[in-house]
């Protein structure tokens, strides 16, 4: 699990001191008894005969299955980036070929978070010795799938700034969040709050502006905003047709933070409505028996974590994990997982 400590302000090097060992756990010291941890990626599923394969080799049979494999970062989803990968996995080299350099940063991976502080202190830099009347461009781009974290793209947007701010340059800089989505967040108090504190820093926003691609080395981002318009009339229906417009909105550079589309890796749906075998998509577990797996993890649904505790915080009522919900009520009638792993 990668997360961030987001309520107090602590620095990299307080960081590194301090806390890197306390944060990066040995996953191994942490299995409980009676659970057999086989290390290996599933390759396939055979629902059908209540069976995974692991490394495209070893069948593994199971009772239930709870499937928790969170989102992966599709960088490659981005014209002129490539690679999909996942936060926590080290095999991260096709996407640092153009992410962590050059003013493109992402801090959606362990490697990347490491070079995107070291952008932001570039980016400083750039403004101590800025002259011209131009301002210095930061952008920050939210894709329109879920993502992990969805306060994240901002949070680093109000990093770029206190750290400009706290050089003495922030006048030097002009910085812009433009997001896929409709508004800058999902709940309407917390998103005129946010409104308020970028009017304040005097950041700027766009809406509907998806990053599709990217020239990393002329340090080029272009968003495409799509939307539709009354067609022709159809006759025999009756109606006008809708037809989908769009319009690229190419922005130079000299700072972007990529947040890269997400989605559930290969041979799953990113809704986590995946089809095992059985209905997934009834709440209540009526037909965990005979489907014999549950989507799952923090990640399901790609409710960011943010904007649920957003709604925590706001009093509202979150919704349950279905897949621990599923699980509580696996384990009221079975010995739930005994063969998970036999
Ligand atoms: C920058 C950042 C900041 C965040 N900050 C916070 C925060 O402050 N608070 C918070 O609550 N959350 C935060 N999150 C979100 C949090 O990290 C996720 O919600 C959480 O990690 C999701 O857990 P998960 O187990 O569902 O998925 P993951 O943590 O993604 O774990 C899924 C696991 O499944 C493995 N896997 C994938 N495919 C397979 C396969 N085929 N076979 C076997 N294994 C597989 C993956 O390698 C991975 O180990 C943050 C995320 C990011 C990226």
């Amino acid at each position: 699990m990668i997360c961030q400590f987001s309520t107090r302000k602590i620095s990299y090097e307080e960081y590194n001191k301090k806390y890197k060992k306390d944060i990066i756990y040995n996953r191994d010291d942490f299995v409980p008894s009676g659970v057999k941890l086989i290390k290996g990626t599933v390759t396939a599923f055979d629902p059908d005969n209540n069976k995974v394969v692991v490394d495209g080799k070893e069948e593994v049979s199971y009772d239930h299955m709870i499937v928790a494999t969170g989102l992966v970062l599709n960088y490659g989803g981005i014209k002129g980036l490539e690679g999909v990968i996942t936060s926590s996995g080290a095999d991260n080299a096709v996407v640092r070929q153009k992410i962590g350099k050059n003013g493109t940063h992402s801090i959606y991976f362990r490697d990347g978070a490491e070079d995107t502080w070291k952008g932001i202190q570039e980016l400083v830099a750039k403004a101590k010795a800025h002259t011209g009347p131009e301002k210095l461009q930061a952008l920050y781009s939210m894709p329109a799938t879920a993502i992990k974290c969805g306060g994240a793209p901002m949070k680093i947007m109000y990093l770029t700034h206190a750290h400009l701010e706290k050089a003495g340059v922030a006048n030097k800089g002009e910085l812009t969040f433009n997001t896929a989505g409709t508004a800058l967040f999902g709940i309407k108090e917390y998103a005129d709050a946010i409104t308020k504190q970028f009017e304040k820093r005097g950041f700027k926003w766009n809406f509907g502006y998806n990053l599709t691609d990217i020239d990393t080395a002329g340090k080029v981002a272009t968003f495409t905003k799509t939307w539709k318009e009354k067609g022709e009339y159809d006759e025999d229906l009756e109606e006008y047709t809708m037809v989908t417009k769009s319009q690229a909105f190419p922005y130079k550079y000299d700072f972007i933070h990529v947040t890269p589309p997400m989605g559930a890796p290969e041979g799953l749906p990113a809704d986590g409505a995946a089809d095992l075998g059985g209905d997934v998509s009834d709440e209540t577990g009526a037909d965990m028996d005979s489907m014999n797996a549950d989507i799952g993890g923090g990640d399901e649904f790609g409710a960011s974590d943010a904007a649920a505790g957003g709604a925590e915080t706001a009093g509202r009522e979150m919704r349950e994990s279905r897949a621990i919900a599923r699980a509580r009520k696996l384990a009221e009638s079975h010995s739930i997982m005994s063969r998970l792993a036999k």
